[in-house]
């Protein structure tokens, strides 16, 4: 069976990771949230006082990180481990989220995560969700995605995961946070935040997850159904 690459990227909070985990089951395909990578480098700066902008202890800190997914045998969610700990909560706290678009604007940073990204991909069969997987990491993906949506829904879905973790933030903090890294992740210089070419755009603010998972799991099927007869 022909095994393809689905690339999804696109601003942040606009339910990318919900539609990617239920597109790769779905497909029966790995799932892989390239955001957790970069939320668990940021925890461990964070946890050791490393400074993004010196890259003497930056390049150091990288030698020192090992993320790997697992999943959890109860909730079937595919965690990220930080050096052998379930990092999966903590990554996801506001002052994280606070930190983590500059730690991604470092290019020994990105290297590191694009490289282990590559190398998840090497067999296919994957959905893989981000901001530069379509253009950066696999910029021959069979099918890539870009999505978007009102930014005031997507602050609303975010203030809802935060509260369903029991973190109550305000609504303007969260569209703040939401503004300031769509802006960084647009318009650093390193691998910024653009739709590729031949991307999908997707705009979901009128969408159900339901929809929207439906709509890439088609496209998905037609691009496995042109790889067979190209006979990949
Ligand atoms: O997807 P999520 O919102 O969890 O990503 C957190 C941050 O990680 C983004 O705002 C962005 O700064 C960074 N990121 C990135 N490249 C990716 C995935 C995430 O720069 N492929």
């Amino acid at each position: 069976m022909s095994k393809i690459i689905v690339a999804i990227d696109g601003y942040s909070s606009c339910g990318k990771s919900t539609t990617a985990k239920l597109v790769a089951r779905q497909l029966h395909y790995a799932y892989i949230d390239t955001g957790a990578m970069y939320r668990a480098v940021t925890l461990y700066f964070c946890q050791n006082h490393i400074s993004h902008t010196n890259p003497k202890e930056v390049q150091k800190a990288l030698e020192n990180i090992h993320i790997t997914f697992r999943r959890h045998p109860e909730t079937g969610s595919n965690d990220t481990y930080l050096n052998g700990l379930n990092v999966e909560d903590e990554i996801r706290k506001m002052y994280i989220s606070d930190r983590v678009s500059d730690v991604s604007t470092v290019a020994e940073v990105r290297h590191a995560m694009v490289a282990q990204q590559q190398r998840m991909g090497r067999s296919k069969g994957l959905v893989m969700d981000g901001r530069d997987i379509g253009t950066v990491v696999f910029p021959q993906a069979e099918l890539k995605i870009f999505m978007t949506s009102d930014p005031l829904i997507r602050a609303h879905r975010r203030q809802e995961e935060l509260l369903a973790k029991g973190e109550l933030v305000g609504i303007e903090e969260v569209i703040e946070n939401i503004k300031k890294r769509d802006y960084i992740d647009t318009t650093r210089a390193e691998s910024p935040l653009r739709q590729a070419d031949d991307a999908i755009l997707i705009d979901n603010s009128m969408m159900t997850v339901e929809e929207q998972v439906e709509l890439v799991v088609r496209l998905a099927d037609e691009r496995i159904g042109q790889a067979i007869r190209r006979g990949e």
